[in-house]
This record gives C-alpha cells, sequence and structure tokens, in this order.
C-alpha cells in the first residue's frame, strides 16, 4: 500500500540546489522533503566545481552551513590567462573590488548535508522511479519508491532541482518548453592529484594544442584540465602522459615549477550549453542544473544555480510569510535573465581559449586579437573580472 505524507515543498534532488534551496526555507519555517535518487556516498563523491562567487559565499553564510568553507575555503584576489609563452594577471579585486572563493562542491555539499543533519531536515535516500505528479494543479504530489514500498508526497509546489538527466524537466509537456543546446566539439580530461598547485591563482590557458586549467581545490589538492577530442577516453590518458600534455601547453616558467603525482581522479567531461524557458510549469519550478548547463570555462554553472535558488528562496517566503506570489509569478523571468548572462559569459571564455577543430585562419586571427584587446584595455578586463566575480543577483 502507498504510505502518503504531506510537505509544503517537495524538491527532487539532493545534489548543491535542493539541499541549499531546503536549508534556507527551513530556516524560515518552510517544511520541505528532499527526495535523492542516489546514496549519501555517491552524492558526496562526484569532483565538479570549485569557484564560487562573492554572491554563493553569502548564500551559504545565511543559510548557516558557511563556517567550514571561511576557515577552509581560499579568497582569490584574480586570475592569470597564459597564451603566446607569456602569463597575464587580471587583477579581479582592483578591477571590480570583489573577490571569488576557491572551496570544491563536494566539501561545500557536506556542509550543506551536515547543516540538513543539525535542523533534522528531512532528506531521503535512494529514492526510486520519483515522479511530479498533476503539476498543472493546485495540489501537486511526488510519488517514489523505497524498500520499503511506494510512497506519495502532497506538496504546495515541487521544485526540480535533479540535474540535466533528472525527471523533473521531463515532466513537462514537450510544447510548454523551449530548449536552446549548444555542443562543443571537444570535452575536459580533469585529474585530481594529492599535489601542491603549481599557482595559487587559477591559470586559464590557450595553447595550440589546445586549451588548458590550472585550478586548486586546497594548498595540497590540485585540479587539472585540458581539452581533447571527444572521441578520447580516460584509459588512453595515463598520469604521465596528461601530465607531459599538460606542461607543454603552459608556460615555461610554470611548466618547470609544476610538482606532478598519481591522480585521485580522473574524468572527461563533454562541454554543452543548454537553458529552457520557461523554468515553470504549473506548480512546478526547475532550478539549477535541471534547467540550464553552460561549460566550465567561466565556473558558472553552480554558481548560476546559486541565483536561481536565492530568488526562488526569496519568492516562497514572500508566498508563505506575507501571501505576497509576485516572486512566484516573475521566478522564471528573473533567474532567465541572470542565467543567459551566465552563457553568454561562459561561451565567451569557452571561444576565447580553446582550439575548435573547424576554425579557420580567419577565426583564429580573431581569437589572438581579442586576447590582444583584452589585455591592452582596462575596460574589456573590467568586463570580464565583472563577470568572473559575479553579476548581482
Ligand atoms: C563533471 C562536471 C564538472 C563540473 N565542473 C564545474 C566547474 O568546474 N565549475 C562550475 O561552476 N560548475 C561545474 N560543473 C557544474 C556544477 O557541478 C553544477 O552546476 C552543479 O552541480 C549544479 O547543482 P544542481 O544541484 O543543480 O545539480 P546536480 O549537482 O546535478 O544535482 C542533482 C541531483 O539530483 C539527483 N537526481 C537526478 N535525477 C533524479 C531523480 N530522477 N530523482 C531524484 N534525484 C535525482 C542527482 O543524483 C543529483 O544528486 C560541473 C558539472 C559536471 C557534471
Amino acid at each position: 500500500m502507498t504510505s502518503a505524507t504531506r510537505t509544503q515543498v517537495g524538491i527532487i534532488g539532493g545534489g548543491p540546489s535542493g539541499l541549499l534551496l531546503s536549508q534556507l526555507l527551513q530556516l524560515r519555517g518552510i517544511d520541505t522533503v528532499v527526495l535523492e535518487r542516489r546514496s549519501r556516498d555517491y552524492v558526496l563523491g562526484r569532483i565538479r566545481a570549485g569557484v564560487l562567487e562573492h554572491g554563493f559565499a553569502e548564500l551559504m553564510r545565511e543559510a548557516q552551513v558557511g563556517e567550514r568553507m571561511d576557515r577552509e575555503g581560499q579568497i582569490h584576489e584574480g586570475v592569470y590567462i597564459a597564451y603566446d609563452g607569456r602569463r597575464e594577471r587580471i587583477d579581479l579585486h582592483a578591477l571590480t573590488g570583489k573577490t571569488v572563493m576557491v572551496y570544491g562542491q563536494t566539501e561545500l555539499t557536506r556542509d550543506l548535508y551536515e547543516g540538513r543533519d543539525r535542523l533534522g531536515g528531512k532528506v531521503i535516500h535512494e529514492a526510486e522511479d520519483v515522479r511530479p505528479q498533476d503539476l498543472n494543479s493546485s495540489h501537486p504530489y511526488i510519488t517514489y519508491r523505497d524498500g520499503s514500498g511506494p510512497h506519495r508526497i502532497d506538496c504546495d509546489y515541487v521544485v526540480g532541482c535533479d540535474g540535466f538527466h533528472g525527471v523533473s524537466r521531463q515532466s513537462i509537456p514537450k510544447d510548454k518548453i523551449q530548449t536552446f543546446e549548444k555542443i562543443f566539439p571537444f570535452g575536459w580530461l580533469g585529474v585530481l592529484s594529492r599535489t601542491p598547485p603549481v599557482s595559487s591563482e587559477l591559470i586559464y590557458a590557450n595553447h595550440e594544442r589546445g586549451f588548458a586549467l590550472c585550478s586548486l581545490r586546497s594548498a595540497t589538492l590540485s585540479r587539472y584540465y585540458i581539452q581533447v577530442p571527444l572521441s578520447d577516453t580516460v584509459q588512453e590518458w595515463s598520469d604521465e602522459l596528461f601530465f607531459e600534455e599538460l606542461k607543454r601547453r603552459l608556460p615555461e616558467e610554470v611548466a618547470s615549477s609544476m610538482v606532478t603525482g598519481v591522480s585521485i581522479e580522473k574524468s572527461i567531461a563533454p562541454l554543452r550549453s543548454f537553458a529552457v524557458e520557461p523554468m515553470r510549469y504549473g506548480n512546478l519550478f526547475l532550478a539549477g542544473d535541471a534547467a540550464h548547463i553552460v561549460p566550465p570555462t567561466g565556473a558558472k554553472g553552480l554558481n548560476t544555480a546559486a541565483s536561481d535558488i536565492y530568488y526562488l528562496y526569496h519568492a516562497l517566503v514572500d508566498h508563505y510569510a506575507r501571501g505576497n506570489d509576485r516572486g512566484l509569478e516573475s521566478y522564471s523571468s528573473r533567474a532567465l535573465a541572470r542565467v543567459w548572462k551566465g552563457q553568454r559569459f561562459s561561451w565567451w571564455m569557452t571561444k576565447l581559449l580553446h582550439r575548435f577543430p573547424d576554425d579557420s585562419p580567419y577565426d583564429r586571427r580573431l581569437q589572438q586579437t581579442e586576447l590582444a584587446y583584452l589585455f591592452s584595455s582596462e575596460r574589456a578586463l573590467a568586463s570580464l573580472a565583472e563577470n568572473y566575480v559575479g553579476l548581482p543577483f
């Protein structure tokens, strides 16, 4: 027999978006249930984003889960772009008065789970066959199964925070949403290694052999990436080959000081831009990767998820505490206005820094000119910097 419960906001997906929203709402007295398909260990095993905008860090503090981030995260005031054998620093702080926080998504998710535990938040793991239902009615509900049988959760609202492959977006009739998509003809091969980072600030490299990125998670944990063809597999890339190729794509002074080591994680991520409009269908709201994804070049994926959560959190508080639905009605258009700016910046950074297989000599000259212009104009640098540290919510 199906067991039935009730909550105010049913959240599908226990990644950063779903956890952050449920934590913020519970602190304002709004009841939520989070349904996650995977185990907690599985979610915490994912190695993903690492650069948090100022606004995201603020939201973590508001959710009372920012303490460890403030203690262990690193404030970065600048980033480097390497091209033509040299390395140029972009002083984010001098250009914008703001900084970014380097703190891994894995750590941030752990903090959110601990925050949920502290408040006694309800997060159901290994929920199978999760399905949002009756979304266009005033009584939507979610069904799922676990080891004890089938369940039903009645809600006022359903929020789809279940990532790109989740069920929420797929529950919207095709003729009610429009999708926008661009697939890039390459991927990023990423390696996490327990070695001191080659640079205390990120280095983005444009090189004739392809893009490279030197990133980090802490003073002892490095995250490096190289652009690879989509046909490559992880098995073809030994650690030795990876570091050899990475070094070739970096200026000599950087490559010669790099400490290499054994990888503790290695994966290839395809690069894709994707967005749906609107981000609402009846009483279902989409947030984070469920509604949009970007290539990671501008570090905007997780940060754009955070602005969705910010808008939705305030809209739901206005609804429950003040009976004001304006925020819910304008959620999709407000969120999308910022989503598209994140899409634009991620596309622009990707175009600036990668080698596209079909680029003509003309395209290549334009890319070189774009880089030359960037480093000759304080205003061009300021534009990059204000997007990188994060546009206001
Ligand atoms: C390999 C990779 C590398 C990345 N690197 C970067 C980076 O360097 N910088 C950056 O800014 N961003 C990066 N991103 C993007 C960033 O990680 C995402 O934007 C972020 O995880 C979005 O959070 P989310 O909670 O919206 O979605 P997710 O983190 O995808 O969480 C969705 C959750 O929903 C669960 N779920 C899915 N389907 C169901 C279902 N049917 N029922 C119940 N639960 C379900 C999933 O198990 C998952 O836990 C990367 C993404 C990937 C995949």
